[in-house]
């Protein structure tokens, strides 16, 4: 009896706890000793190798294609329920973040917008470190389920740091205690790291030539967290003669002008003491180049630790570009950058001649400095951005009753001033409130989640239900279940309520100080889902902020969209805080940020922020500002004049314009009205017709170019160059005899071309036989002996076809060694011309993922009318600068797959390569005598039992059973990999690397071609 008693007891206990944690498999048992079993790997491009899971422990290296590499599970919730989430992870130094990701679910098993992190480390964190979290749910009335990811953030990082996950837990959320993490421990401080910057020294992708405007001062930065403990460093620097050198890094209180201990003719030397802090932002080299140096040069860059003998070498490729116009500066407009390294940190009485000329050219460019308080982490809002200690105001509750991240709105809007000037003093702010004119607070609640995550508790309920005279015993769900749309309404305004009365306390501490408010921008368009998502509603601030400093980050028309509606809705002045992009290289647009400048201004908005601003700004940024500002410079006594009209002039989208076209209108007192065109799209051209009421204006001129334009059947028709812009003046007639005229039919029969050149393209074409037809997601090719189907949604791969057999069912299926594949990428088609015996069709496609984001692959493809044959000539251009890369191509052999037959389809295809048969049925390789591969080895080895000599350019498959036969000529292949196993039999070609050296200034189109035939051997 006892027996039993204790085996039904064993049962039951391991039942309970394994029914407690919802996830499957959270022991990490694997059973490839890679992924956990019952885990799903997500990866844009798959690499198995990334992950390791062995004894419980799963690990994810940063060494990967892919810039996403998760381990995930789903799993059915109950959203009315909060859930407890637990693991342990340790990490090594991460250049991006790694930790623990997690989505909702509907009923359907859509994705719902909000995501979340439970965990974001870029570590090191040395011992294993438990966390523990509760998940709120934000709609507990869609949600039905959870998907929560093991990540790790990569950018092709050569390293293999990892983070590592063990014991993860979820469960149903029943007062579980939740732990406060002991802070990271940076046990790394002795060891020195492989990769020192990973802003590169210049914030762009390292290879990529860094900006400099001819005749400025550019500058490389010097600041990480890698160096750990002060050291003694030795800098050299060595470029062409003729260059100037100051290196300032930072001691004590501000950055030092550093003096050189050897200087000879662009070769200098600098010692950097322990006493320098690597840390800081600000440690920089600024540097200018002679008139005789060359346009394009590279500086070496070695650094040193002295004592433990590791040395780090750059070599970054710099380019001059100039510009030939008289740069100009206007009178009433500007711009405020937020961090202007290192010219922030110097002094500028005790620094050298180049501080002092990129102090200039930033002043040359417009802009201005502006000094304020701010005031970020002192009150009370979101845990994790508050750091003002101990604090009376309780965390708040979701609507299930769990505490959150967030604190009790109403505790803090209950504390009053009194609380808010406490928190002040207590964070020793009173001094600087009192001396600034401008202070400003950085207010994101809504990085916690959308206003229906929290808070719940009785007084919130409490307010919520007496503002909208409801019964006051409602519950958290009930509320989001009845009464949503209601509840964000309550939250906006008492997070309003809650801003002034913050400002309240600063004017009672200094009644000049003016406020400004860093926040959500209004929303593009009308949106009660932007409300919930963010909470903010800048209409509700505008009686007490003086200033609104919106963070208006994007490339859609949204941006304008949204200054445009704040320049409407909102009467207080405006700074809107324009993002220029950080450390990433991709979103760094200069044109188009001085776009976005140029219509702030138009919105009234004098001086806009640029948010990284000069710190990260290259030549080519500064260079784009002056010409946008010069343009102002020359135009703003008449426009400038003016103020935003939300009355806006008639302007018809033309060709390609309906989504790239944004018109912006400014009127003056004496009837003048002005219109800033600009076309958003950096490839399109565009046109636009101004459509003024009939005879209003009599004049309609371009204040830039100084046209008068011409109507045509009252319609004013421009053009816009990609990321262009006009600026428009809309008048009774005016003396401007010596004006160029535009007419307006030039610009309508330019469009007319456009569109006509767009159809001929995209029509149906048939002629001598050949028919060339698009579709929304192919482009067909059919000729007298052979079709061709290319995909314009996967990287223009293609079907090839004789007659209605396939012969090969993927024709140019392309990779980058060792393994990046070049697929689902938009094709488009460039150009197609048919010929009497063939037609000559070429499609492209634009790489966007790191690091070969911005190579662009053409293929032009020759297919013969009378015969099975086709050329292909492929060209990979550059664009983004250099990157070393190598092609390779492969074929999926298709004929005679249709014949039943008992053989697999590996052991049909025969190989013939230089006359020498292979019926092995086997994965066979050939290398070409003499070829360079990575590691000294040629790719593959698992794959081959032995590799053979590739002799000749000419490749055969034949399918014995049916006979038909695949020829491939190609030159230049270093590798060739024939892929053969069950049913399937590739010819895969692999090309040396596209650069000889890894030299930026070798950087050229890559450029191969190779020709396919098909013969039936049967006939
Ligand atoms: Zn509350």
């Amino acid at each position: 009896m006892k027996k039993i008693f204790c085996l039904v007891c064993c049962v039951f206990f391991v039942f309970v706890l394994h029914a407690e944690n919802l996830l499957v498999n959270p022991e990490f048992k694997s059973s490839n000793q890679q992924t956990p079993d019952k885990w799903e790997q997500f990866q844009k491009v798959p690499c198995l190798s990334v992950f390791s899971t062995q004894d419980g422990i799963l690990r994810i290296s940063e060494k990967s294609p892919s810039y996403a590499n998760m381990i995930s599970q789903r799993i059915n919730i109950d959203g009315t329920k909060s859930y407890y989430f637990e693991v342990e992870y340790k990490a090594d130094a991460l250049p991006y973040p790694a930790g623990v990701y997690y989505y909702f679910f509907d009923e359907k098993g859509t994705r719902l917008k909000e995501d979340y992190f439970a965990l974001k480390t870029l570590g090191p964190q040395q011992d294993w470190q438990k966390i523990t979290r509760v998940i709120s749910i934000d709609n507990p009335v869609k949600v039905k389920g959870i998907r929560l990811s093991f990540v790790s953030y990569s950018k092709g990082e050569n390293s293999d740091n990892a983070i590592y996950f063990r014991n993860p837990v979820l469960t149903e959320y029943k007062g579980q205690k939740i732990q406060a993490e002991a802070a990271v421990k940076s046990n790394s401080s002795d060891q020195l790291p492989d990769n020192l910057f990973t802003h590169n020294l210049t914030n762009t992708q390292s290879g990529v030539p860094y900006k400099l405007e001819k005749g400025q001062v550019g500058f490389l930065r010097f600041d990480t967290p890698k160096l750990g403990r002060r050291r003694n460093m030795r800098l050299n620097i060595q470029g062409p003669e003729n260059m100037v050198f100051e290196a300032y890094f930072y001691k004590n209180t501000g950055l030092d002008l550093l003096t050189p201990v050897s200087n000879n003719k662009g070769n200098l030397s600098f010692d950097i003491s322990s006493a320098y802090n690597w840390v800081s932002w600000g440690n920089m080299v600024l540097f200018t180049a002679g008139k005789d140096v060359p346009e394009k040069f590279n500086l070496q860059i070695t650094l040193t630790a002295v004592k433990e003998k590791k040395s780090w070498s750059f070599s970054i490729p710099v380019e001059q570009i100039q510009s030939d116009r008289k740069y100009a500066v206007p009178k009433y407009y500007g711009y405020y950058s937020w961090h202007v390294f290192p010219l922030g940190r110097i002094d500028l009485k005790k620094c050298g001649p180049l501080a002092e000329r990129l102090k200039n050219n930033w002043e040359n460019s417009g802009w201005k400095q502006i000094s304020f308080s701010h005031i970020a982490r002192v009150f009370p809002t979101f845990k994790s951005h508050y750091s003002g200690g101990e604090t009376s105001i309780p965390l708040g509750v979701n609507a299930s009753g769990a505490p959150t991240e967030l604190y009790c709105d109403s505790a803090l809007l209950a504390g009053g001033t009194a609380f808010f000037i406490e928190q002040i003093k207590r964070n020793g702010k009173m001094e600087e409130i009192k001396n600034y004119t401008y202070v400003l607070w950085d207010y994101e609640p809504y990085c916690a989640g959308p206003v229906t995550i929290s808070c719940f508790c009785d007084a919130c309920i409490k307010n919520f239900t007496k503002d909208f005279h409801l019964p006051a015993n409602l519950s958290g769900i009930e509320i989001l279940q009845k009464y949503e749309s209601q509840w964000v309404k309550f939250r906006c305004r008492q997070r309003a309520e809650t801003v002034h009365t913050a400002v309240k306390a600063i004017k009672s501490i200094n009644p000049n100080a003016k406020f400004m408010f860093c926040s959500m921008p209004l929303p593009p368009q009308k949106d009660d889902d932007y409300f919930r998502r963010y909470g903010i509603d800048l209409r509700l601030f505008d009686d007490f902020v003086d200033i609104h400093t919106p963070m208006n980050y994007g490339k859609s028309l949204d941006f304008y969209r949204s200054i445009e509606r704040e320049a409407k809705e909102l009467h207080h002045s405006r700074m809107t805080i324009i993002s220029n992009g950080w450390g990433d290289a991709s979103v760094m647009d200069p044109k188009r940020m001085a776009i976005q400048m140029l219509a702030a201004f138009f919105c009234d908005n004098q001086t806009p922020f640029i948010g990284q601003g000069l710190f990260i700004a290259q030549g080519d940024q500064v260079k784009a500002i002056k010409e946008m500002m010069t343009d102002v410079a020359q135009t703003e006594e008449n426009w400038g004049q003016g103020n935003f009209d939300p009355e806006k002039i008639m302007v018809k989208a033309g060709f390609k314009a309906e989504k790239n076209l944004y018109s912006i209108d400014r009127k003056t007192k004496n009837g003048k009205k002005y219109l800033l065109l600009l076309n958003n799209d950096d490839r399109e051209t565009i046109f636009a017709k101004i459509c003024p009421e009939r005879n209003k204006y009599l004049e309609v001129a371009d204040l830039l170019y100084k046209h008068v334009i011409v109507p045509e059947k009252d319609e004013y028709i421009l053009k816009l160059y990609p990321l262009s812009y006009r600026i428009i003046e809309l008048s009774a007639q005016e003396n401007r005899k010596d004006w160029k005229r535009e007419f307006s039919k030039d610009n309508l029969a330019d469009e007319e071309k456009a569109i006509n050149n767009n159809e001929k393209l995209y029509r149906t074409i048939s002629k001598n036989g050949i028919t060339c037809r698009m579709t929304p997601d192919e482009y067909h090719v059919m000729t007298l002996s052979q079709s061709l189907i290319f995909s314009l949604k996967n990287s223009a791969q293609a079907e090839w076809k004789i007659g209605k057999k396939t012969v090969i069912s993927s024709l140019g299926r392309d990779s980058f060694m060792p393994q990046f594949q070049l697929k689902n990428y938009p094709a488009t088609l460039d150009a197609c011309q048919i010929e009497p015996d063939h037609v000559k069709l070429t499609l492209s496609y634009m790489i966007d993922q790191i690091p070969y984001d911005g190579l662009i692959v053409r293929k032009s493809f020759i297919v013969y009318n009378n015969k099975p044959e086709i050329t292909v000539d492929v060209a990979i251009i550059p664009e983004n600068g250099f990157r070393q890369f190598r092609y390779r191509t492969t074929h999926v052999l298709a004929i005679g797959k249709e014949l039943a037959s008992k053989e697999d389809y590996a052991f049909r295809i025969e190989y013939q390569i230089n006359q020498v048969k292979d019926n092995s049925g086997k994965t066979v390789s050939y290398i070409r005598e003499g070829a360079k591969f990575p590691e000294k080895q040629p790719f593959f080895p698992k794959y081959v039992s032995e590799y053979k000599i590739l002799i000749g350019d000419t490749f055969v498959a034949k399918d014995k059973i049916g006979a038909g036969k695949i020829i491939l000529d190609a030159t230049g292949v270093d590798q060739l990999f024939l892929w053969r196993i069950q049913s399937e039999a590739t010819l895969e070609t692999i090309y040396p690397d596209a650069y000889p050296v890894n030299d930026p200034h070798t950087v050229k189109t890559w450029e191969i071609s190779y020709v396919l035939k098909y013969e039936d051997s049967s006939k």
